[in-house]
């Protein structure tokens, strides 16, 4: 099992302290809310969409470190994607956090990869894929909240 100091890369540690896009975006057009009970994270995702690219993707929230530098990480990846761009990322996003990403994936998530310890600790995949429930719910389904406690 990696350690928890594998685990809280500075990566991490620095977005948690000093999170990227973390401010309510005035001009959204798309919102949604998370939760994660089990730890305590919430937080909110705002996007602005324009024909079917993600403009600007800002969040707000109270949570843990890697719930908050997930979600700073992820407003970052997904601007200027389009949805279709963005739910994949997403799909490869889970599957790194989950152990089930191909070698050779990696990669294809830049900075996205210092996530992969989290697959040693399944509590911490919630708190890591949070932001990314809670962006998908917007994209589908705006003014959601969604919990990752629920099916
Ligand atoms: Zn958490």
């Amino acid at each position: 099992m990696a350690g928890l100091s594998e685990l809280y890369q500075n990566v991490i540690l620095e977005h948690n302290r000093s999170p990227r896009n973390y401010r309510v975006l005035e001009n959204a057009n798309r919102e949604a809310e998370g939760n994660n009970p089990l730890c305590g994270d919430q937080l909110t995702v705002w996007l602005r969409m324009e024909d079917d690219v993600i403009q600007e993707a800002t969040f707000q929230g109270s949570g843990c470190a890697i719930s908050k530098a997930s979600a700073s990480l992820m407003t970052g990846a997904v601007k200027g994607k389009s949805r279709r761009q963005a739910e994949e990322l997403f799909d490869r996003f889970h599957r790194l956090v989950t152990g089930r990403l191909e070698p050779s994936e990696p990669e294809t998530l830049g900075k996205l990869a210092v996530f992969s310890g989290v697959s040693a600790f399944p509590i911490r995949v919630k708190c890591a894929s949070l932001s990314w429930h809670a962006l998908k719910a917007a994209l589908d389904q705006p003014g959601k909240i969604v919990s990752t406690e629920q099916p």
